[in-house]
């Protein structure tokens, strides 16, 4: 029987592998997942500071440019302005000088002209210019000049204002102060900033107070004035815009990174759900056909044993058949000549009845002999023979695949001739294939026995008559003479050093239990053929 234990261990370790495949696959998909957020976070760190930094840079020349060109203008149109300060309520001046300055900073929202001190020279100037920027241009004055800009809420809205002082550059007369509308900054803002990002202009003394995003000051704001404590924690980069009371700092969306971390997971879920089933599918593939191999291989050794089996069974009943026909003759004779004896002292007046009781044992016991060694070959006999239709060039190409490696490893060339569509024969499969592997056995070793070095051996099959099929087995050995054509199916005999003499003799005996024959050309020289005969089997 087949030793199962090492089979179930390598469809066990199928299994293993692929738990172990899998849970590398899995560490290799999360590996992945996770550098793959790490690489899209700090993709849009770079981006942050990008933007940060191009946004500041640009909102810098913003303002130092306003301030440039109304040095410019202050300086232009100083005659204009000299004449305002002379006669600040006078409303056609003023109105020249609000329309000049129109024409220079089309975007301005609120102008004013101060003394050297500071006082603004029109009162209120219809609110919009307050006193909190009052109070900036005289900061502004008190700083020698120098601005730290913001945003503030005046009656009107928010605003921003650049001041730059008027007259000689070494004695100015006063303050040129203009305010301006914090979309010029948000347009920036909204320009620069990424997809997913917001870019905000916090003030440095508050810093969770935005003053300016992309989508305006805070009147147009969608959401609180303040940043939470997590969105001050999510700032991904700030930095400060000089002259200013800013800090620029770039807000990544809530969902930008958790969305981007459940994408990465999601498809790392995908991949592993996709391999694990194609994987799975495969496994169930491999052990099917593992499965598959193992019964293959069962029936194949189960079939060698069988053969093995019915081989030991036949060389039994050959051996009991040579001894019985042997030991016939002699336990005959003794019974004859017990006999024989008992019919001598038969004529004795005085018969010594010990005498003739021993000689009635032996007869008896000699006939008894003759009897065990006959029921000894019934019993190992033909009994064993099982019948059924059986496809014989099949039959062929099973015992030619035992002899399959030996045949290649010697040179021999093996030429199958099978007829195409031979009808079943009718007989045991497992004694036909014993009978085809005793020929093909001795062929091989006859063609190595003689010096000649072609070696083929020809297997063919052939429907002989309508209810007859024929196998032919034809070696280039040394063939048979006339002396061993006569004696080889005998019961014994060999030529062999180590042959036993039964091969022949049981083939023969399988197939006459069979109803067909089995015999061999004459002739030395050219090679020795054989052939048997297998009944059709009835439609
Ligand atoms: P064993 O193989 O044990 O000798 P067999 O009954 O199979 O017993 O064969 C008997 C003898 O017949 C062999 O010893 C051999 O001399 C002869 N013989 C069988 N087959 C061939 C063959 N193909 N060519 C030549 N001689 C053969």
């Amino acid at each position: 029987m087949p030793n199962s234990q090492p089979d179930y261990l390598s469809t066990r370790h199928y299994g293993t592998y692929a738990l172990i495949t899998l849970v590398m696959v899995a560490a290799m998909l999360a590996w992945h997942a996770w550098k793959s957020t790490g690489n899209f976070r700090e993709y849009h760190q770079q981006l942050a500071v990008t933007s940060v930094t191009g946004a500041a840079d640009e909102l810098e020349f913003l303002l130092s440019e306003l301030q440039r060109s109304m040095r410019v203008f202050a300086n232009d149109k100083r005659s204009l302005l000299e004449e305002v300060a002379s006669d600040p309520d006078n409303d056609a001046i003023w109105a020249r000088l609000e329309s000049t300055v129109q024409g220079h900073f089309p975007e301005y929202y609120g102008l004013t002209l101060t003394n050297r001190s500071g006082d603004v020279m029109r009162p209120d100037f219809d609110n919009e210019v307050d006193e909190l920027c009052q109070r900036d241009i005289h900061t502004f004055i008190e700083d020698g000049y120098s601005q730290q800009g913001y945003i503030h809420p005046n009656p009107m809205g928010y605003h921003f204002d650049v001041m730059v002082p008027w007259g000689d550059a070494d004695n100015p007369q006063g303050v040129f102060f203009l305010s301006f509308p914090p979309d010029i900054l948000a347009r920036v803002l909204k320009r620069i900033q990424s997809p997913g990002h917001a870019l905000l202009l916090l003030r440095t003394d508050e810093v969770d107070l935005i003053e300016v995003s992309g989508e305006g000051t805070r009147t147009e704001l969608q959401r609180d004035f303040t940043l939470s404590s997590d969105e001050l924690a999510r700032i991904l980069y700030s930095r400060n815009i000089p002259n200013s009371r800013w800090d620029l700092v770039d807000l990544p969306d809530e969902q930008l990174f958790r969305s981007e971390a459940l994408r990465n997971a999601g498809y790392a879920a995908v991949v592993f759900c996709t391999f694990a089933a194609v994987g799975l599918l495969m496994l169930q593939q491999l052990s099917r056909k593992e499965q598959r191999r193992l019964q293959a291989e069962e029936q194949a050794l189960q079939h060698q044993a069988d053969l093995a089996h019915v081989d030991r069974i036949n060389i039994m009943g050959e051996m009991a058949s040579g001894l019985a026909h042997e030991l016939n003759q002699p336990l005959s004779a003794i019974s004859t000549y017990c006999q024989a004896g008992l019919r001598i002292i038969d004529s004795f007046n005085d018969k010594p009845a010990k005498l003739v009781h021993a000689l009635e044992q032996a007869s008896m016991q000699s006939q008894r002999a003759g009897e065990i060694i006959r029921r000894i070959r019934r019993f190992t006999g033909k009994g064993m023979v099982r019948r059924k239709p059986i496809d014989i060039n099949r039959v062929i190409h099973n015992a030619v695949s035992y002899i399959d490696t030996e045949q290649k490893r010697k040179g021999v060339k093996l030429v199958l001739e099978l007829a195409d569509g031979l009808p079943a024969a009718i007989a045991d499969e497992i004694h036909i294939e014993q009978v085809i592997l005793n020929l093909l056995h001795n062929a091989i070793e006859a063609m190595f026995s003689g010096s000649d070095n072609t070696r083929i051996l020809r297997v063919s099959s052939k429907l002989a008559s309508a209810d007859t099929l024929q196998v032919t087995v034809n070696d280039t050995g040394p063939g048979l003479d006339a002396a061993m054509h006569n004696s080889i199916f005998d019961t014994f005999y060999t030529t062999k050093k180590n042959g036993m003499g039964l091969g022949l003799a049981i083939s023969r005996s399988i197939i006459e239990a069979h109803g067909g024959q089995l015999w061999a050309d004459p002739g030395a020289g050219a090679g020795a053929t054989f052939h048997f005969t297998l009944s059709v089997a009835a439609a």
